[in-house]
């Protein structure tokens, strides 16, 4: 009997291929890599499963190669594949393109490549290298180092032939690096409330179970997990931490570098061939603490033994587009599928999260407590009715802002909008200018450039002298963004720094540390900025935090937005007092009463998410209902609108109840018209037995360019 292999190629395809194997001798394993003709080209492909049967009526074709024999995708990971297609309802052949590194799809071999470590032979020696310069740099350099990797002298610019040349001349040698994890003890003892939470993982590993880590910032929550990390590498086994972002964070990295000896770091930033490199040392098991983003959750690890998701509330874990997953729900089902923990940490948990430890289902531990003296700091409601207000602060708190910078201390002012002001409108007619190709209002930007910017679309326009309706020359801003409130602190507070934190000027992580580190010494200075502020960065001098423009989130239309805001400013105020000095954080607010707000204040993050748990359930949203939202793309409005309804109408006599089809908060986006549809159901199963039903082809899913995000985080 010929060998049958089912074949899932990278396309936008839900099936895999049959083709055979037509060597008798060679039995071809799940999970390796193929390279296969497909229509008129070769592609390469994964070997999802195999039989001794086809339904193919025609002739089946044999693979043109066999990349690999051994598997790279173990079993777990061919049952995660095929999870990812059938709960985000996305292709299977697709689910392959998001998975696996871009190299991995081109078919490059995954070899055990312990990389080489450097020495000098004599290193006590001068030389004399005559003309030889090029050796005679790389040979000082290597001296100067002692012990250098490959990877370090590929960043040097040092060349392979160099050094092959200096070991042959018997100058240099070189040995495999063992990646060695030497544990290193923490300098202080454990709180009582670490060791309870480090006792529960250890006592359950090899075993499924979710374990949440609910611990206000600066808990210690890290320490927790390097206890449980230690015990699993102990044990020869994989761990995999994920990270919201490395980009500008890292601190985690080093932290773990500095506790083992020894971390790879996993991430889209790095160019294709770095990252399959660490990708492939995750494969021979060679890496086995291994740091990374949202996408590392999908490295093919041999032998992982715990997950550890770090701010777990954190959207960024979402991915919002081809394959819309949860890196963080994936995590939870690949620690199921290989009876191993998972541990979710965070200050701000998200409300799934509590939920479902509300209900049994994940274990609960929490940190109540910083080290040491540092007390969390204290929330308060400033009303702005009737204000007026300069740079969108209430006078109050430009007081406030005062007394706290003259005590010698640091203020931190959040303001989630970059830009100068939101808006430019003509005062004498009221004519605001939008975007040409999108639903919005374009934001004003004083620097580096006056221009006025879309927001979605990014196009720049340049600002009119005149309202091109009325002629008036009289065009105000309204409304405040960073920029604005930067430059009337800057005129406010004239002989103290102001620093703005957000994505206009701080492009590079090395100005981020550079102005975190300079703040770690007390001196009086203002920070303006934007999420980029709740970063895990400790300020020990900041005393004062306050909270601009909290309403635009509170009273969002998504229903998601309060969560973002309320996790948003507790991590801003996270940052705060750290030291023995305690914050205070005021929250400005044309609503004061409001129930987010109240129970805020009053009671902190766990009385916001009680205020806001009940409010969802009311309301029958998640994590209450499962939720799914359908978008649709269209240059013609007409037609976008009329094939979600055809959808919704499919849908009349499934148990789940259908919202739409609307136009999307923005209705139009670089000239195509967004619609959705939202699905709603009491359990998961019906959710999913409804998506099953939708036979859209690939052609019409491509023509009205329709997303099907499963959990959604952002309801635009
Ligand atoms: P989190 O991740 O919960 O925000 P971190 O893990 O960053 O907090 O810890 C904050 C600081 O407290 C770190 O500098 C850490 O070294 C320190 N720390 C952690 N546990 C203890 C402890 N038991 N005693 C003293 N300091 C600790
Ligand atoms: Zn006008
Ligand atoms: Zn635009």
């Amino acid at each position: 009997m010929p060998q049958v292999l089912q074949v899932a190629i990278p396309r936008p395809v839900g099936t895999t291929y049959d083709y055979v194997n037509a060597d008798s001798q060679l039995k071809v394993p799940v999970g390796v890599r193929v390279m296969v003709p497909f229509g008129h080209v070769r592609t390469v492909g994964v070997v999802l499963g195999q039989s001794e049967h086809t339904s193919y009526s025609g002739t089946l074709k044999t693979p043109s190669k066999y990349i690999e024999y051994e598997p790279i995708l173990l079993p777990d990971m061919i049952e995660l594949v095929k999870w990812l297609s059938s709960y985000y309802h996305y292709p299977l052949g697709a689910v392959l393109e998001v998975i696996l590194p871009t190299e991995a799809m081109r078919g490059r071999p995954v070899m055990a490549q312990n990389e080489l470590l450097w020495s000098c032979v004599d290193p006590e020696s001068t030389r004399d290298f005559k003309r030889a310069h090029r050796q005679q740099e790389c040979w000082y350099f290597v001296k100067q180092h002692g012990r250098v990797s490959d990877t370090q002298l590929r960043q040097a610019n040092i060349e392979k032939s160099v050094l092959k040349a200096l070991e042959k001349k018997g100058l240099l040698e070189s040995k495999k690096l063992q990646r060695e994890y030497i544990y290193k003890p923490a300098e202080y003892e454990l709180s009582k409330e670490q060791t309870t939470a480090v006792r529960f993982i250890e006592d359950n590993l090899g075993k499924f179970h979710v374990h949440v880590l609910d611990g206000v910032t600066g808990s210690g929550k890290t320490e927790v997990y390097i206890q449980a990390i230690k015990k699993v590498l102990a044990k020869g086994q994989q761990v995999l931490v994920l990270v919201p972002e490395i980009g500008l964070t890292p601190q985690t990295a080093n932290v773990f570098q500095s506790r083992f000896g020894h971390v790879d770091v996993l991430h889209s930033m790095r160019t294709n061939v770095q990252r399959f490199d660490v990708w492939s040392r995750v494969v021979t098991g060679e890496a086995r603490l291994v740091i990374g983003t949202r996408s590392a959750i999908f490295a093919p690890f041999r032998n992982l033994g715990l997950i550890v998701v770090d701010e777990e509330h954190d959207s960024s874990y979402k991915q919002i587009e081809s394959l819309r997953y949860s890196a963080r729900d994936v995590a939870i089902m690949r620690a199921k599928l290989l009876e191993i923990p998972c541990v979710l940490g965070s200050a701000t948990l998200s409300l799934e999260t509590v939920a479902n430890c509300r209900e049994g289902r994940f274990q609960l531990s929490k940190l109540t407590h910083r080290p040491g003296t540092a007390q969390m700091p204290d929330f308060n409601i400033l009303d702005i009715k009737g204000e007026i207000l300069q740079g969108g602060i209430a006078p109050k708190l430009l007081n406030l802002i005062s007394q706290h910078l003259e005590a010698n201390n640091q203020v931190l002012v959040l303001l989630n909008r970059r830009g100068y002001a939101t808006s430019l409108i003509c005062h004498s007619c009221g004519w605001r200018k939008r975007c040409d190709a999108c639903d919005v209002m374009l934001t004003f930007h004083e620097v580096p450039e006056r221009i006025l910017r879309c927001h979605y679309c990014e196009k720049r326009y340049a600002i009119p002298d005149e309202c091109p309706d009325c002629s008036s020359t009289n065009l105000v801003h309204i409304g405040t963004a960073t920029q604005k409130t930067e430059e009337v602190l800057k005129e406010h507070f004239e002989n103290v720094p102001v620093h703005r934190v957000d994505r206009d000027v701080i492009n590079t992580q090395p100005k981020l540390a550079r102005l975190f580190v300079d703040l770690q010494n007390p001196s009086r200075s203002i920070l303006i900025g934007t999420q980029m502020l709740a970063k895990g960065h400790h300020l020990p001098h900041v005393t004062l935090v306050v909270v601009l423009g909290a309403d635009s989130g509170f009273l969002s239309s998504d229903f998601r937005a309060p969560e973002r805001t309320a996790q948003l400013i507790v991590q801003v105020a996270g940052r705060a007092g750290r030291a023995e000095k305690r914050g205070e954080v005021w929250i400005q607010t044309y609503d004061p009463d409001h129930p987010h707000l109240t129970s805020l204040s009053e009671k902190g993050y766990p009385g916001f998410m009680d205020t806001e748990l009940m409010l969802r359930k009311d309301a029958g949203f998640p994590p209450y209902r499962y939720l799914a939202l359908l978008r649709s793309e269209n240059v013609n409005a007409e037609e976008a609108e009329l094939f979600l309804r055809s959808i919704a109408e499919s849908l009349v006599s499934r148990p789940v109840t259908v919202l739409g089809p609307a136009p999307s908060p923005v209705s139009r986006v670089s000239n195509r018209w967004r619609f959705q549809l939202a699905i709603l159901a009491e359990h998961r199963k019906q959710l999913h037995d409804a998506l099953d039903t939708l036979s859209v082809d690939t052609k019409t899913r491509r023509n009205y360019r329709l997303s099907i995000d499963v959990d959604p985080l952002d309801m635009a």
